[in-house]
C-alpha cells in the first residue's frame, strides 16, 4: 500500500519487537503518517475510520517516548466507552510488553477500591471513560502532575456520549505541557473547538481518506425482502454462508431480545448484547465471543461501537442502521486491519432508498444478492456430511462403531444406513424448516414517475427536489434518482409517497410550465 515499513518510523528496538510479536506486517496509514510526526513530539488530530489502527499509532508515539517509573501517570488515554478503555488497554499491554511499563484501565463498574489501591501502588499509563476518571480526580485518588501525554481517543464518540464537560474539566486539572493526540472517524465544530482551546498552536492534522483500509476490504451487499420473511432470511443466509463469527446489528434493544430468543430455540449459538445488560454480562459475553465460543452476536448500535473482535467474517444489517456513518461504523467491524469481511443487509421496499442513500454517504457499492434457495441451502449441507464423513473415515478413529454397523449389516441394507444416519446429521445442522424452496422477492422499492417538465423549463435536479418536497409534504429520503432530459423528466420516489406526490404535483406550475406526472414504465 504504502510500502513503509515500522522500522523506517523510528520506533525502539522493544516496540518493533513487540509489534513482530502482534503479527503486525507492515504500519496502517494512519500509523505510517502519525508516529513519526508524534514522535517529534507534536500535537495531532488524526482523523482515520475505524478498524485502522489507530490505538496502537497514539500506543507506539507514547510508549516510545515515555521513561515510565511507575509512580505518578504520565499517560492518559480518554476513551468513550468500558469496552474500548479494555481493548486500548489491552493492545497499550501488548505493546509495552518488552518496557517496564505499567498500564492501567479505569472505567465504570469495576470496584472503585480495587482502582485506588492499583493507583497508589504506582502506574505509567491510565487508560479510562472520563466520567470514572473525573471521579478519580476529584477524590484525589488520581494525580495528574506529571502528565506528559494526553489522548483522546474516539473524541467523536465522547462527545455524542455528552462527556464533552467531563473532558474540559480533566483537561484543565493537568500541566499545559504536554503532547496531546485527538483520534476521531468525524470531525464536529465542538471538537475542532475543543482543539483550538486545548492543543498547541502547531498541531499537525493528519487525514485519511474513507476507504482506504476497511471499506474497501468489505463486499457488501443487500437482500431484498418482505418485512415478514426478515427472520426467515436471516436463517437462509447464515445457514448457506456458515459465518465463522457474525455481528448481527438491530436497532433497539426489544430487537436484540427477540431476536436472540428466536435464534437460540433454532438451535444458534447466539447472545445478544445491548446497553440495559450490567457491565460484567456484556463483557463475559464479549469474552465467549471472542474465544469463539459464540458464533453470533446480536447488537445494538450503542453496545457494539468500537468492540474489536478478530477474524469476524460477516456483518449482518438485520435493521438498517439509523444513519449512515452507523454503518459505515458497524460493517467496520469485520475485514479488520485488511482482512476480507462480508457486510449483508437486509431491506424491504420500503427501506430501500435508505439504503442507497447510504450507499451513496459511503461512496461505496452495495450489490444485490439473491436469498438463498432451500436447495442452495441443503447442497452446501450435503457437502459438509459428504466431509464429515471423509474425514471420519480418513482419521480410521471409529473401531468401536464396527460391531454395530456389523449388526446393522444383517439386518438392513448399508446404504440405507448411511442415509439414514446422514439425514440425522442434517437435522442437526439446519434450523428452519424451509417449507418453499425460494422467498417471494417483494414488488418494486420505488415507482418511477414521469414528469412533463424538463431541462428547457431551465429546472435543476435540486429545484426539482425542492419543488416535490414543499408541494407534496415528503421527505428528500423519498425521492430516489432523477434522470433530467431536455424536455421531460424521470422521477424515482418512495412507493409510499408517490400517491401523494401525484395528487399534490400534478398540475402545478414550476418555472410558469404546467406539469403533467404519469406514472413511468419500472425501470430497476
Ligand atoms: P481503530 O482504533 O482505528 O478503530 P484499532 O486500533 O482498534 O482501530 O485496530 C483494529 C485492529 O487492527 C486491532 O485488532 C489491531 O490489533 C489491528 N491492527 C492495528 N494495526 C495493525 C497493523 N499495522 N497490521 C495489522 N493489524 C493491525
Ligand atoms: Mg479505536
Amino acid at each position: 500500500m504504502n510500502n513503509i515499513k515500522f522500522e523506517d518510523l523510528g520506533l525502539k528496538e522493544g516496540l518493533l519487537k513487540a509489534i513482530k510479536d502482534m503479527g503486525f506486517e507492515e504500519p496502517s496509514q494512519i500509523q505510517a503518517e502519525s508516529i513519526p510526526i508524534a514522535l517529534q513530539g507534536f500535537d495531532i488530530i488524526g482523523q482515520a475510520q475505524t478498524g485502522t489502527g489507530k490505538t496502537a499509532a497514539f500506543g507506539c508515539a507514547i510508549i516510545n517516548n515515555m521513561t515510565p517509573n511507575r509512580k505518578l501517570p504520565k499517560a492518559l488515554i480518554l476513551a468513550p466507552t468500558r469496552e474500548l478503555a479494555i481493548q486500548v488497554n489491552e493492545e497499550l499491554v501488548r505493546l509495552g510488553k518488552h518496557e517496564r511499563l505499567s498500564v492501567l484501565p479505569i472505567y465504570g463498574g469495576q470496584p472503585i477500591d480495587r482502582q485506588f489501591r492499583a493507583l497508589k501502588q504506582g502506574v505509567d499509563i491510565v487508560v479510562g471513560t472520563p466520567g470514572r476518571i473525573l471521579d478519580h480526580i476529584r477524590r484525589g485518588s488520581l494525580k495528574l502532575d506529571e502528565i506528559e501525554f494526553l489522548v483522546l481517543d474516539e473524541a467523536d464518540e465522547m462527545l455524542n456520549m455528552g462527556f464533552i464537560e467531563d473532558i474540559e474539566e480533566i483537561v484543565k486539572s493537568m500541566k499545559s505541557e504536554r503532547q496531546t493526540l485527538l483520534f476521531s472517524a468525524t470531525m464536529p465544530k465542538e471538537i475542532k473547538n475543543l482543539a483550538q482551546r486545548y492543543m498547541k498552536k502547531d498541531l499537525q492534522h493528519i487525514s485519511i481518506k474513507k476507504n482506504s483500509l476497511t471499506v474497501s476490504k468489505i463486499s457488501q451487499y443487500y437482500f431484498e425482502i418482505k418485512h415478514k420473511d426478515r427472520f426467515e432470511t436471516l436463517c437462509r443466509i447464515i445457514d448457506f454462508d456458515e459465518p465463522n463469527a457474525a455481528i448481527i446489528f438491530c436497532k433497539t434493544k426489544k430487537g436484540v431480545d427477540e431476536l436472540v430468543e428466536a435464534m437460540q430455540s433454532r438451535g444458534y449459538v447466539v447472545e445478544g448484547m445491548h446497553g440495559d445488560m450490567t457491565q460484567n454480562h456484556r463483557m463475559m459475553t464479549l469474552k465467549k465471543f471472542k474465544e469463539g465460543n459464540l458464533d453470533f452476536l446480536v447488537a445494538t448500535d450503542v453496545a457494539a461501537r468500537g468492540i474489536d473482535v478478530e477474524g469476524v467474517t460477516h456483518v449482518i444489517n438485520y435493521d438498517l442502521p439509523q444513519d449512515n456513518e452507523s454503518y459505515v461504523h458497524r460493517i467496520g467491524r469485520t475485514g479488520r486491519a485488511n482482512r476480507e469481511g462480508i457486510a449483508y443487509s437486509l431491506v424491504t421496499p420500503r427501506e430501500y432508498i435508505s439504503l442507497k442513500q447510504i450507499q451513496k454517504a459511503t461512496k461505496s457499492t452495495i450489490h444485490r444478492k439473491a436469498v438463498p434457495t432451500a436447495d442452495e441451502i441443503f447442497e452446501t449441507k450435503f457437502k459438509n456430511i459428504i466431509n464429515d464423513v471423509k474425514e471420519t473415515i480418513e482419521e480410521e478413529d471409529f473401531a468401536n462403531f464396527v460391531p454395530i454397523a456389523t449388526e446393522l449389516d444383517e439386518e438392513y441394507n448399508l446404504v440405507d444406513v448411511a442415509a439414514a444416519l446422514m439425514k440425522m446429521l442434517f437435522d442437526k445442522q439446519t434450523s428452519f424448516d424451509y417449507s418453499q424452496n425460494s422467498l417471494e422477492t417483494p414488488a418494486s422499492a420505488e415507482v418511477r414517475l414521469f414528469l412533463s417538465i424538463g431541462r428547457r423549463d431551465g429546472i435543476t435536479p435540486k429545484t426539482l427536489v425542492n419543488f416535490i418536497k414543499n408541494t407534496a409534504r415528503v421527505g428528500s429520503n423519498q425521492i430516489g434518482d432523477i434522470d433530467l432530459l431536455e424536455n421531460f423528466c424521470f422521477v424515482n420516489v418512495a412507493e409510499d409517497a408517490y400517491a401523494r406526490i401525484m395528487d399534490n404535483c400534478s398540475g402545478q406550475k414550476l418555472n410558469r410550465r404546467k406539469i403533467n406526472i404519469e406514472v413511468a414504465k419500472q425501470k430497476r
